[in-house]
């Protein structure tokens, strides 16, 4: 391991950038490079500094002060999805989000508004309205009414859209199919049969707006499955956008907001539908280390389950109605990175009658979703929805299964333009249609 000691200036200068980052982290990383061929930004682009050592290298080297923040090292570190694919590869344990997110969060705060990499009316949408489910449901109104009149393929036909300023278009391109009107979650779902659990359901706030059926879907399934599920209605957002944009300060507010919310009952587990909120979930214990609140962010962590990892851990009754599809299951990065969970989603679609579940190529690298990654680096997130559809086209699947909203926005934009239909879903709408019987579009319409 390489032992190069402390710079005497570290602990001396608390304004420095990397004055919060615990410096014993940096020494974990032995340079082996073994991280380099499961990053996807070097994957794509082949270059020292776009992989995880070189990142390390050029942070640490701000640190040390041996390196200038300029904007070449900051477009390096723009480029990163945090989606940790090099900590699952380092056989050191480098804790890699540990270096980038306090890093990030200097740089935000040294940054001035001409460099953000997202412009101000986006990190105010992204911040103040897609963190709100409400204002979510509100600001999708017009979209809407368009997809309800079949206005959005007429105005896609014509070419209008691709007047729409190239961000926005963005956006646009990225909805799914949404229900006219929003059908919200009831506060508490009774257990069906015996009670084996009682749970908490994050209903998440771009989730709640963009796939309502799919938070249905989930407190179903775990009400099948013998739960109580409780959904409080004042919950927040959980934070990641914040924390993976380097906006601590909001992202420990909002976590406080939750903790408060959620402990309220008492509960057998915190569960999220979503692999990224559940993350941020489990990371409340670390968001929180340096304040008041840090062992209530423990005690809430160490409640927080993915969807998939509890039902798993309950004993899942197993569904009956057959889904005679072949079917690939892409692994979103805050499953399977951030979380370890690869097995249980696969074990839970393995119980449905006549789902075949076939190998993806490159599953485990990131689809280019990321958070706001895809708004903020749309050349670099298109280019990896791109590799991300090839791969799952190659397979022959007419079923694609994620656990991430993000990821489903994202391989859904990139591959309707492919040939064929494909039905691409959450593993929680697999489970309910094989519950129920009620087929997906993709059987019924042939
Ligand atoms: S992060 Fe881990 S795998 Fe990558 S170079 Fe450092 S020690 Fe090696
Ligand atoms: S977090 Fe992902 S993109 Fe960033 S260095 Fe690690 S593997 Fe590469």
């Amino acid at each position: 391991m390489t032992t190069l000691p402390l710079p005497m200036s570290a602990a001396a200068d608390s304004s420095r950038i990397g004055a919060d980052i615990d410096y014993e982290l940096f020494l974990d990383c032995v340079h082996c490079g073994l991280c380099t061929s499961a990053c996807p930004t070097y994957l794509e682009l082949g270059t020292e500094m776009d992989s995880p050592r070189g990142r390390i290298y050029l942070m640490r080297g701000v640190v040390d002060q041996r390196l200038p923040l300029d904007s070449q090292v900051k477009r390096h570190l723009d480029l990163c999805l945090d989606c940790r694919a090099c900590e699952t590869a380092c056989p050191s344990g480098v804790q890699y989000h540990q270096l980038l997110e306090p890093f990030r969060a200097a740089m935000q705060r040294n940054r001035p508004a001409a460099e953000q990499p997202l412009p101000g009316w986006q990190r105010w949408l992204l911040f103040n309205v897609l963190t709100q489910a409400h204002w979510v449901r509100w600001a999708l109104l017009p979209a809407r009414v368009l997809q309800a009149l079949g206005l959005d393929r007429l105005l896609a036909a014509s070419g209008w859209s691709r007047r729409l300023p190239d961000r926005l278009r963005q956006m646009q391109e990225m909805l799914p199919e949404l229900p006219l009107r929003h059908r919200p979650l009831p506060n508490f779902f009774p257990a069906k049969g015996k009670r084996r659990a009682v749970v908490a359901l994050l209903a998440g706030c771009v989730n709640d707006a963009l796939f309502s059926a799919t938070n249905w879907a989930t407190a179903r399934v775990l009400q099948l499955n013998g739960c109580d599920v409780w959904i409080p209605r004042d919950q927040v957002c959980c934070g990641a956008l914040h924390a993976h944009a380097g906006c601590e300060a909001e992202a420990q507010s909002l976590a406080r907001q939750n903790i408060e919310v959620f402990q309220r009952r008492s509960v057998d587990a915190i569960v999220a539908n979503v692999a990224g909120c559940g993350a941020a979930l489990k990371e409340y214990g670390h968001l929180l280390a340096a304040t008041p609140q840090a062992q209530a962010g423990q005690r809430f962590a160490g409640k927080a389950r993915d969807v998939n990892e509890f039902l798993m851990e309950l004993g899942p009754i197993p569904p009956t109605h057959p889904l005679p599809l072949k079917a690939a299951y892409h692994d979103a990065c805050h499953l399977c990175h951030a979380q370890q969970i690869r097995q249980a989603p696969r074990a839970l679609l393995a119980l449905i009658p006549g789902l075949q579940l076939t190998t993806l190529d490159e599953a485990e690298v990131c689809c280019g979703a990321a958070g706001s990654y895809n708004l903020a680096e749309p050349d670099m997130a298109d280019r990896l929805g791109q590799r991300k559809a090839s791969h799952l086209l190659a397979t022959g699947a007419r079923a694609v299964f994620t656990a991430n909203a993000g990821c489903l926005l994202q391989i859904r934009k990139h591959m309707q333009s492919l040939p064929g239909r494909r039905w691409i879903a959450h593993p929680m709408d697999a489970l309910w249609a094989s519950y129920t019987g009620e087929s997906p579009a993709i059987l019924r319409k042939g």
